[in-house]
């Protein structure tokens, strides 16, 4: 085992690149792009960690991930003004986020060994003499990558499994969000000293590629559907396994009976709170036709009373700004209306809320992420075509569902991985339910029970206790056992 390398931001790396505030065009730091051998490296010093890790056990490691936490709490200031500097979201965002990441720092390393303790497994009538168990076995290496949006909140989601169930993490922070990351592995060594447990690499798409092709054992990626693609082509070279947790275009049904002033509130803060810029955030709307005008007014005057710069801050890549852009524009050029916002609601770092109504449902705003304080509404006869038009998109990850009788059938009928019903967001505040989607939204979960077992390998055991009066693996089976065998089965199944 090696004692703690040169950090990677140290090592090799000779070009440099710089992360900017979105708010004031400032840089904030600047970091190394590490290469693919600087990753191999980084890779390499935490397989000895891990082993040193996982030799903690469980009460080592929630020990320290307690640390950890406090550590959170007496630094969140400066936490959260490093967030806020790289992504340019506004202080009620920035600390929403803090709470929900601690959230899972304390879940994680509380639960870990009640959820992967050995557990042990009924044998059958067949096989009375064995007794059988299954561990849950950390895999080594996690190679965790994320986005910029939340840069604390996704990336934690995977880190604290990980290391909880008894891995090392070498993480890959988003390129506008290097700082974040940095702080993570930081701190996270002042805590274990002893190995570099939590190491972070920083770099573009290359860095993220070298990870995915690195030695790692299983590779945790948030961040768009079409990079997850890429990434997953890479990881299958060495048949390593993957998560991927991409993007979405979560819809928020409203029922007849719901309540309409909540389901409005919901509405609003769904798809504006970050920018708009939330995997899961609200992207579409379907309103049963009693209810529709009424709950339009109310979203509408709502929306006016929130301001780009004031509730929320500015889109964080230039590079999003021509999306929500496009995606507008599309939606008033195919019979579309804003309501609020609108095509002049997009300036050169902030965009306005914008409502849409009479949206086609092939526009791009209904079928593609568009990742902005956007949001369309449309009318519904009842909530079978509600459903019908909700699971009409390639992805899957969230929804909402406002209903005062149905709010639980019509979620299971949603073909998404999370529904939250009569409020917005919730299942992702909520640390011991799995997170993840399906379809372009990806595979795999995190967060919860779930998300720590897939962090694990789960290994079978079977211990012979004594020599079986029937034994079956053997080649010296008489006629007269298979007879007694055959007695058994049609006694025991064909009844
Ligand atoms: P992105 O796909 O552009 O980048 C994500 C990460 O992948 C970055 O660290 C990037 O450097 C890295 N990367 C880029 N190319 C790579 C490659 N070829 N190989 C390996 N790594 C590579 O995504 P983004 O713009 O940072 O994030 C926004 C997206 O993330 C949105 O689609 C959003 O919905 C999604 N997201 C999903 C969740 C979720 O939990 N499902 C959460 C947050 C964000």
């Amino acid at each position: 085992m090696t004692t703690v390398g040169p950090r990677p931001e140290t090592a090799a790396a000779s070009e440099t690149f710089s992360s900017w505030s979105p708010a004031t065009g400032t840089p904030v730091g600047t970091f190394p792009v590490h290469t693919a051998a600087d990753v191999h490296a980084t890779v390499e010093r935490a397989q000895d960690a891990a082993q040193w890790w996982s030799s903690l056990g469980f009460t080592g490691r929630s020990e320290r991930l307690a640390q950890w936490r406090k550590l959170f709490v007496h630094r969140q200031a400066q936490l959260i003004d490093l967030m806020r500097a790289e992504t340019g979201k506004s202080l009620a965002d920035a600390r929403l986020e803090f709470v929900l990441a601690l959230e899972h720092i304390a879940w994680a390393g509380k639960h870990a060994r009640k959820v992967l303790r050995p557990q042990r497994r009924r044998a059958g009538l067949l096989m009375a003499n064995q007794a059988a168990t299954v561990e849950f076995q950390p895999l080594g290496v996690i190679g965790v990558i994320g986005p910029w949006n939340y840069p604390l909140l996704t990336p934690i989601g995977s880190i604290v499994y990980a290391l909880a169930a008894g891995n090392a993490v070498v993480f890959k922070p988003s390129e506008h969000t290097p700082a974040v990351g940095r702080w993570l592995a930081d701190t996270f060594a002042e805590v274990a000293t002893e190995h570099p447990v939590f190491q972070t690499v920083t770099g573009f798409g290359p860095t993220g590629d070298a990870l995915a092709r690195s030695r790692v054992d299983k590779i945790a990626f948030t961040g768009s559907t079409a990079t997850g693609k890429k990434i997953m082509a890479a990881a299958a070279e060495a048949l390593t396994p993957l998560i991927i947790e991409a993007g979405g275009k979560d819809p928020l049904l409203v029922d007849a009976d719901a309540d309409v002033n909540a389901a409005a509130e919901a509405t609003i803060w769904g798809a504006f709170t970050n920018a708009g810029q939330t995997c899961i955030g609200i992207e579409r709307v379907y309103v049963h036709e009693q209810i529709y005008d009424e709950f339009v007014r109310k979203v509408t005057s709502l929306s006016r009373q929130i301001h780009a710069g004031e509730d929320y801050g500015p889109m964080t890549t230039p590079n999003q700004l021509d999306i929500v852009s496009t995606h507008i524009t599309d939606a008033l050029s195919q019979g579309g209306t804003a309501l609020v916002g609108g095509a002049d609601a997009v300036n050169d770092r902030y965009v306005q809320p914008t409502v849409l109504i009479d949206v086609p449902e092939d526009a791009t705003a209904v079928q593609e992420e568009t990742f902005g304080p956007t949001v369309t509404i449309t009318k519904v006869a009842d909530m079978d075509e509600a459903i019908r038009k909700a699971n009409g998109t390639r992805y899957g990850l969230g929804a909402a569902v406002f209903s005062r009788a149905r709010g639980v059938e019509l979620a299971r009928r949603l073909r998404t991985g999370m529904v939250s019903v009569n409020a917005p967001l919730s299942f992702a505040a909520i640390a011991s339910l799995p997170y993840g989607g399906m379809g372009d939204s990806g595979f795999g979960r995190i967060h919860g029970e779930e998300g720590l077992r897939e962090f694990t390998r789960a290994k079978s055991i079977a211990r012979q206790r004594f020599a079986a009066p029937i034994s079956l693996t053997t080649f010296q089976r008489s006629p007269r056992l298979d007879a007694r065998v055959d007695a058994i089965i049609k006694l025991l199944y064909g009844r």
